[in-house]
């Protein structure tokens, strides 16, 4: 059994990297989104187990001290964290992992896992990051002043990215994102433990 491989999607908010996952998942066989912990408060429309596991901070604390996080950060004053079991036992069946995480996360993944493979998205444009972040209605002004300036901030840890993708035309990003993780799929590695029978019936 080969394992599987991790991939990391980071993307300042309003890239559209929610919804890029989203159809990723329903569209991409075998494809494991790993589900963080949060302690920010849930969204209006957010199910719990399905967008995150909201917890508490004296529970996000616990889990840190048992170490149950392959990574964490703080981000815009609430901790995420993507647990060890929540990719572990995905990776060791074959099966492929993408996380969804921030620039911080998607840094640390890299120095304890190199192999896994680490996506940007970029917005196509300041204004239409600016016009997604208010179209979701779902933040105050005063926490959308503030995501434009860390978006900024964030877009600039692009080098420590391997794929950069522009969410312009969202089926375009979504086909990209799909072909990186296809290219991953059809490695002689993995090819030769997936096409097995057909090996040996060609050559033998
Ligand atoms: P939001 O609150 O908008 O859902 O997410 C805020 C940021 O936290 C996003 O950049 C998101 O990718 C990031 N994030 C979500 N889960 C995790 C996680 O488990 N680890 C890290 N490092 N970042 C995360």
């Amino acid at each position: 059994m080969t394992q599987g491989k991790l991939f990391i999607i980071s993307a300042p908010s309003g890239a559209g990297k929610t919804s890029l996952v989203k159809q990723l998942a329903t569209h991409t066989q075998d494809l494991i989104v790993s589900i963080s912990h949060t302690t920010r408060p849930m969204r209006p429309g957010e199910v719990e187990g399905q967008d995150y596991f909201f917890v508490t901070h004296d529970d996000f604390s616990a889990m840190l001290k048992r170490q149950a996080f392959l990574e964490y950060a703080e981000v815009y004053d609430n901790f995420y964290g993507t647990t060890l079991q929540s990719v572990e036992t995905s990776l060791n069946n074959g099966q492929d992992v993408i996380l969804e995480i921030d620039w911080q996360g998607a840094e640390l993944v890299k120095k304890i896992l190199p192999d896994s493979v680490a996506i940007f998205i970029f917005p196509p444009s300041i204004a239409v990051l600016q016009e997604r972040l208010l179209a979701r209605g779902q933040d105050s002004t005063a926490v959308i002043t503030r995501r434009m300036q860390n978006a900024i901030a964030e877009m600039r840890h692009y080098p420590s990215f391997d794929y950069l993708i522009v969410n312009d035309d969202f089926q375009r990003a979504f086909l990209e994102i799909q072909s990186i993780i296809n290219v991953y799929r059809l490695t002689r590695e993995r090819q030769q433990h997936n096409l097995q029978a057909l090996l040996v019936n060609l050559l033998t």
